[in-house]
C-alpha cells in the first residue's frame, strides 16, 4: 500500500524516509493521511470562494515549514487526525452536501499517494465538484502527475525567487528552482476556464508580500509578467502578520506588517508590468494585521471568514 512512502522521494527534500514503517522526513508525517479541519471558506479569491465558500481541507504536516507560517499548529505542530480513503471521501461529500463550490486541498504535497486514493474514492461515491490543489509549489511534476486526472485547478504560492531568502525562511535554497518548474508544469496542464464567475480549471499564482523584502516581490512580478501573464491569474497577498512559532527562532522573518508606502510601490509595479489579471488585497486596516487562525478552537476562523464543518475530536 502506498509504495512511494517506503523510501520517500515525493518532494525535493528527498528524505528517503520509510514512512510505512513509522519514520518521518522533513514533512513530519508518516504514511497515514491526517486532516486538521474541513471548512467552507469565504476568504479565498472570488472565483474560488464563489457565493457558498470553498470546501477547504487542511492537511497536517508540510514539506516547507516556513518560519512565519500562520497555520503552524497543523503544518508543524502535529494537529490532525488520520483518515482512511473512505473517511477522506466522506469529508469531501459532506462539504459538497453543505454547498461548497469546490474541494480545496491545502498543503498536501507530502501526502499525494494517500490523497490520490481518497479522491478516487470520493469521485466513485459521487463527488462532482472541481478539485483545487493549494500548495507551496515546493513539489515535483512527477509527483503532481499522480493526481493529474483528479485535480482541476492549481493555486501554488510563488513565495520568492531569491535563494538566500528561501534558505533563511524555509531552509530550502533550491525553492526557486523547484517552484518555477512545478508552476510551469501546472500552466501547461491546466488552461484557465470559468463557469460563469467560478474557476473550473486553471492556475492562480499566489504571492505573499514579505514586509521589508520588496525586491523579492519585484522579481516575482517580473517572472509572472514574462512567464504566466495571460495564462494564469495572480493573487497578491499583503496580509502578512508576524507569527512566532513556539520553540523556534524567527529566522529573521519580518516582525511587522506591510506599510502603506510599500503597498503603493507594489501597486505601481503591477501597473508597470501591465499585470491586470488577478487580485490584490486591501492593506490590513487593523494594527494587529490579519486575524490569525487558531486551530485549538472548535471554530479556528472568524465567522465572517469560514464555517468549519469538521474537526478532529481531540482538537478542541
Ligand atoms: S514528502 Fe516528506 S518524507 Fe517525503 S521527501 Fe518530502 S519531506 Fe521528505
Amino acid at each position: 500500500m502506498y509504495a512511494p512512502y517506503s523510501r520517500c522521494t515525493l518532494c525535493p527534500r528527498n528524505c528517503g524516509a520509510n514512512r510505512l514503517r513509522g519514520e518521518t522526513g522533513y514533512c513530519g508525517e508518516q504514511a497515514a493521511l491526517r486532516i486538521a479541519a474541513a471548512s467552507l471558506h469565504r476568504g479565498e479569491e472570488p472565483p474560488v470562494s464563489g457565493s457558498q465558500g470553498s470546501g477547504t481541507l487542511f492537511i497536517s504536516g508540510c514539506n516547507l515549514r516556513c518560519t512565519f507560517c500562520q497555520n503552524h499548529q497543523i503544518s508543524q505542530g502535529g494537529m490532525g487526525k488520520g483518515l482512511s480513503p473512505q473517511g477522506f471521501a466522506a469529508l469531501c461529500l459532506a462539504l459538497q452536501q453543505e454547498g461548497a463550490e469546490n474541494i480545496n486541498l491545502v498543503t498536501g504535497s507530502h501526502a499525494v499517494p494517500a490523497l490520490e486514493r481518497g479522491l478516487r474514492e470520493a469521485r466513485s461515491q459521487g463527488l462532482a465538484l472541481p478539485v483545487l490543489w493549494n500548495s507551496s509549489a515546493y513539489e515535483l511534476p512527477e509527483t503532481l502527475s499522480l493526481l493529474e486526472s483528479l485535480v482541476d485547478g492549481y493555486m501554488p504560492d510563488l513565495k520568492t525567487l531569491d535563494s538566500a531568502l528561501a534558505a533563511r525562511f524555509f531552509h530550502a535554497p533550491d525553492y526557486p528552482e523547484y517552484a518555477q518548474k512545478a508552476i510551469l508544469w501546472m500552466l501547461q496542464e491546466r488552461p484557465l476556464r470559468f463557469e460563469g464567475t467560478r474557476l473550473r480549471s486553471g492556475v492562480i499564482i499566489r504571492h505573499l508580500v514579505l514586509p521589508g523584502y520588496l525586491e523579492s516581490t519585484h522579481r516575482v512580478l517580473a517572472w509572472f509578467a514574462e512567464q504566466a501573464q495571460g495564462r494564469a491569474l495572480l493573487s497578491l497577498m499583503t496580509q502578512y502578520t508576524p507569527v512566532r512559532l513556539p520553540g523556534t527562532p524567527s529566522g529573521g522573518a519580518p516582525d511587522r506588517q506591510v506599510q502603506p508606502q510599500e503597498y503603493e510601490q507594489i501597486l505601481a509595479w503591477l501597473d508597470r508590468f501591465g499585470i491586470t489579471d488577478g487580485f490584490y488585497q486591501e492593506l490590513a486596516s487593523s494594527p494587529e494585521g490579519a486575524v490569525l487562525p487558531d486551530f485549538s478552537r472548535g471554530e479556528p476562523f472568524p465567522p465572517e471568514l469560514a464555517r468549519t464543518i469538521w474537526r478532529p475530536p481531540a482538537a478542541h
